[in-house]
């Protein structure tokens, strides 16, 4: 019996089989890092596509070789390109429908997600979306991580939440799914404010959500903040509590992508704990179990 909304359970549903993702460095840049700003505080330096390919490779080479990398380990055969690498509606609609139709055009490759800004997305990049999404399945993801208006200031996200509110109207008015990524453990916050951005969320028409745990970036600029300040750091039974609740309260129609995150060992400051992922989602699966918690129980 599932106890929440999981996009695995959507993707069998949808295509019939188990679908993965691979991971694309379009070759974008962020308007969030230009002009001397350094974007997002907990960004790291590859612009939050620790995994994806390299942008040295051709979209089709980059796929090429993580179904390669991924056989090993599926026998699934159709998989969604996940362009995940800075902000992948900041280009020319020419550059966008070229790196975009690229992806669709590989014989593997069933949709695309185009991780993204909700301040890029323009009338432009709305017809290209909306094309795609009448023929192919397709995502836009958008790093929203919290609601409260002191901590968007903090993390430098550089656009306000009514920026969030009329893209997600907007995709949504043009059929196109929508996913909000959201941190917990961000500094100065509490389990309530988690369960308020999440109450955000709600409030719209989202399709998906994503949870991640702030992780501490060397290569970020939420490193030295840390080391200036010293906030609390997250600890796994708060998040894990944290994840519970949420799923407790969130829109039953949701589907989730992500119960946690999975940080870079290499680049990983503090916390360690979100590196093992696999014990991450089996605590918080045990855990959803012994409260009897399903999603949208306690809206
Ligand atoms: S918008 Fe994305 S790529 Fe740009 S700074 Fe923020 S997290 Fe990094």
């Amino acid at each position: 019996m599932e106890r929440y909304n999981s996009l695995s359970s959507y993707l069998k549903n949808r295509f019939g089989e188990k679908i993965l993702k691979v991971s694309i460095d379009g070759g974008f840049t962020c308007p969030n890092r230009l002009n001397g700003n350094r974007g997002c505080i907990f960004c790291g330096e590859d612009g939050a596509g620790e995994f994806s390919g390299s942008r040295k490779l051709s979209i089709t080479e980059q796929i090429d070789s993580q179904i390669k990398f991924l056989e090993h380990k599926s026998k699934s055969s159709k998989y969604m390109a996940y362009f995940q690498s800075f902000t992948n509606t900041f280009a020319s609609p020419e550059t966008l429908k070229s790196k975009y139709y690229e992806a669709l055009n590989h014989p593997n490759i069933l949709g695309i997600s185009v991780a993204t800004r909700p301040d890029c997305i323009d009338d432009n990049v709305l017809e290209i979306l909306e094309e795609i999404s009448k023929s192919h399945e397709l995502w836009v993801e958008l790093g929203f991580q919290s609601s409260k208006q002191s901590t968007v200031k903090l993390i430098n996200r550089g656009y306000e939440n009514h920026v969030f509110q009329r893209a997600v109207m907007s995709l949504h008015k043009k059929g196109i799914k929508t996913v909000a990524h959201i941190i917990f453990g961000l500094p100065n916050e509490s389990h309530e404010n988690w369960m308020d951005t999440v109450r955000f969320v709600n409030s719209l028409p989202v399709w998906g959500i994503k949870f991640h745990s702030l992780y501490i970036y060397k290569d970020s600029l939420i490193y030295d903040y840390y080391l200036n300040n010293r906030f609390k750091i997250l600890q796994r039974d708060e998040y894990i509590d944290g994840v519970c609740d949420a799923i407790a309260i969130l829109s039953k129609d949701i589907v989730i992508h992500r119960l946690t995150g999975d940080p870079d060992k290499k680049k990983l400051f503090l916390p360690k704990w979100p590196v093992d992922k696999i014990r991450v989602i089996g605590t918080i699966n045990k855990k959803l179990k012994e409260r009897n918690i399903f999603q949208g129980a306690k809206p």
